[in-house]
């Protein structure tokens, strides 16, 4: 990978999590894949790696990184898996940075140190018939007293099969429409609250996808986020940064399929000669390695403009509305490179090709992305 001017720190840290997924994560990939689980102790390994708390603060356990250092962790976890790198996305992009956020000094006493240590977090937006209009979500929040009542049933939600925290947005004043939205902090354990059933998928088969089930669920008070009626404002800026990060993932799948061509490129012989002597996979490769740098390039950029403070919605849109469509397409010409060995579960990149599709639908579809990015050119 080049350079990219970036700090030694950041250096070492990408290095660090190549590594790991390198020598980790890789030779349980295809396993994982075909039993849709993924291994506890590549998760605790993940926790002992810090990759699971990057930019909590040292205070509270946490690396004390920079959301560039998420983003960065996310795409190299994505070469080898893009199930793992999402574990990890949302763990940090989402979870983690609601509570850095917009929680209180006590739930971030309270819950910063376990999300650094050893307990996966969940965000629950979407329900059965809020998908890309998300604040149409069915899920109730009742007040009684010094607790909510919260009623309703979430889908799609990623990491849920491993998560001991759930932030779960329910309407608290439906007749106020998305500004009854809040966010609530729920722990696996609270009576009213279970798991449903889990997706089975044509990608990211590791990474779990559930339903939650929500009947008369009592929440306290105390663990609204931010402020009621906020949820929305806490959701549409979570997801806005979370791209950054899903453009990542779609970077590092795309980078590890290219990898693949190009070794294979360099072994496989025909003709007398290895395929990578002919122009025409020569051109493949070139092409596909100019979409992968382009791609990273809107992605770093926008998270760059994201750690300076800067505004980075557009941006964030963009990165990951390109690097999702060349992930599937650099994915695909992977497959091509090699041949027919391409097209079997002998060899990494039919995975990667079936993991590439998510990028075009979950933290927004492509039509919200380019949505977004219309908004910002007409006002
Ligand atoms: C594997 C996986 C993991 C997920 N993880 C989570 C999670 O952790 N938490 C969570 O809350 N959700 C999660 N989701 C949900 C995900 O965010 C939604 O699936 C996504 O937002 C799309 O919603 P939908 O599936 O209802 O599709 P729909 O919104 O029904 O869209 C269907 C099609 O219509 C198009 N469309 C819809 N409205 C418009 C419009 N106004 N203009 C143009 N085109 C439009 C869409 O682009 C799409 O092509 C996950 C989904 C998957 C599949």
């Amino acid at each position: 990978m080049s350079h990219h001017d970036f700090s030694e720190d950041d250096l070492a840290f990408r290095q660090t999590v190549l590594r790991f997924a390198r020598e980790r994560i890789a030779p349980h990939v295809r396993s994982m894949d075909k039993a849709a689980v993924f291994r506890p102790e590549l998760l605790k390994e993940m926790f002992e790696l810090g990759l699971m708390g990057i930019e909590i603060p040292e205070e509270f356990g946490g690396q004390g990184g920079s959301f560039l250092q998420s983003v960065l962790a996310v795409e190299a976890l994505a070469t080898v898996d893009p199930s793992a790198a999402v574990i990890v996305d949302v763990q940090n992009t989402i979870a983690n940075n609601i509570l850095l956020r917009w929680g209180n000094e006590d739930q971030k006493r309270r819950y910063l140190p376990k999300l650094a240590a050893d307990t996966v977090a969940s965000f629950a937006l979407s329900d059965a018939g809020a998908g890309s209009d998300a604040f149409a979500l069915a899920t109730r929040a009742v007040r009684e007293g010094d607790r909510f009542r919260i009623t309703g049933r979430k889908l799609w939600i990623t990491n849920a099969v491993e998560a001991g925290i759930f932030f779960l947005f329910a309407n608290a004043a439906p007749d106020q429409g998305h500004r009854g939205i809040t966010c609530f902090l729920i722990e696996r354990d609270t009576p009213g609250f279970k798991v449903g059933k889990h997706e089975d998928k044509l990608g990211i088969r590791a990474s779990s996808t559930c339903e939650l089930i929500l009947d008369d669920c009592l929440v306290p008070v105390e663990n609204v986020v931010g402020e009621i009626g906020k949820g929305y404002k806490i959701a549409i800026e979570t997801l806005n940064e979370g791209r950054i990060a899903i453009g990542g993932q779609m970077t590092g799948l795309a980078q590890g399929a290219l990898d693949h061509a190009v070794a294979y490129a360099k072994e496989r012989r025909q003709f007398g000669k290895t395929i990578g002597e002919f122009q025409g996979v020569q051109f493949a490769l070139a092409e596909m390695a100019t979409d992968v740098e382009a791609a990273r390039l809107l992605v770093y950029n926008a998270a760059r403009l994201r750690d300076a403070g800067h505004p980075f919605v557009k941006e964030a849109a963009m990165a990951k509305l390109f690097a999702s469509q060349i992930a599937e397409t650099v994915a695909s010409r992977a497959i091509e490179v090699l041949g027919g060995v391409g097209f079997t579960k002998d060899y990494p990149v039919e995975k990667l090709y079936r993991d590439a599709k998510i990028g075009r639908i979950y933290e927004g579809t492509s039509n919200m992305q380019k949505l977004v990015i219309a908004k910002n050119l007409l006002g």
